[in-house]
């Protein structure tokens, strides 16, 4: 059984880019009959604004982007999170890090994704303390995603990335370790979201074979950019999503390269969900990073 999932972060409106993400993870699942979960990924507090998860529950359902079961908030699940974590810490594969984002700037290099974290407190044993980060051992062996869209990609882990956080400073689980136990507690077969976040499967991956979870397929989907830069939730960049649903709809295809009917404007939103299901094809879709939308 299929099972899908999107999985806003509530720190503003939907924008462009999370409906081409919403509706590509939407069409993907009910192309085989499978199953769309939505998950509310809450847990970094700083970036969640209250208003937030209203207006992304009502942009979804005004675009017949109905989700099965009940939502899901990765705030209700510290203590999924707290299992597995001290899971991961039986390993003895964790360790606790003082090094600050300063201290980080003037002595690592700076990688694709952040500095790359050379274990400079590896051997410190350092004591519990809240101020702490946690942070998970990698190793060189190279990690290989066979993406649905971007084909295949390989990433050493010690090389592009170091050792890197699974439990912040303010005792915050991080995005790359709660991703995965969410994957596990959904029973996730499918993911499609956005290629920035790529280069970070190769971290959930080794974090899901080390839990003994199952990995489930990848599929990594252009982000889209306003001159090369990606829009975000706090932008102020709406426009896109304030014309009707069946434009937006019809848009976000033409984003995905999908195929497109000459009957669209005489189709109610329902016929246009319905052409979109069925001709639903990954394969157009294209393997870039990121496509401007102007
Ligand atoms: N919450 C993340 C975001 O809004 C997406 C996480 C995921 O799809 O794994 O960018």
């Amino acid at each position: 059984m299929y099972i899908g999932r999107f999985a806003p972060t509530p720190s503003g409106d939907l924008h462009f880019g999370s409906l081409v993400t919403a509706i590509a993870s939407y069409c993907d699942a009910r192309k085989v009959g499978g199953q769309w979960l939505l998950k509310i990924d809450d847990i970094d507090k700083q970036r969640v604004k209250n208003y937030s998860v209203q207006s992304i529950l009502k942009t979804l359902e005004s675009l017949n982007l109905f989700w099965d079961l009940t939502e899901s908030y990765q705030s209700h699940r510290l203590e999924e999170y707290e299992f597995y974590f001290e899971k991961l810490s039986g390993m003895n594969k964790t360790y606790r890090c003082d090094c600050s984002r300063k201290y980080l700037s003037n002595n690592a290099k700076l990688g694709e994704d952040g500095y790359i974290y050379p274990g400079f407190c590896k051997n410190k044993n350092l004591m519990n303390h809240n101020s702490f980060s946690t942070r998970m051992e990698v190793n060189k062996i190279p990690i290989v995603v066979e993406d649905q869209i971007q084909g295949k990609i390989s990433q050493n882990l010690s090389k592009e990335i170091g050792d890197f956080v699974i439990k912040r400073s303010d005792r915050q689980f991080s995005y790359q370790f709660s991703v995965c136990v969410d994957n596990k507690l959904d029973k996730i077969t499918n993911i499609v979201r956005g290629a920035d976040l790529l280069s970070s499967t190769p971290r959930q991956i080794y974090l899901q074979k080390l839990l003994d979870f199952n990995i489930p397929k990848f599929s990594h989907i252009p982000i889209a950019t306003i001159d090369k830069k990606k829009i975000s939730k706090s932008d102020d960049y709406k426009i896109l999503i304030k014309s009707n649903q069946k434009d937006i709809w019809i848009k976000v295809l033409n984003f995905l390269n999908q195929p497109i009917s000459k009957t669209f404007s005489q189709m109610n939103l329902e016929e246009i969900i319905e052409y979109a299901i069925k001709n639903w094809a990954m394969e157009k879709i294209s393997p870039s990073y990121s496509i401007d939308i102007f």
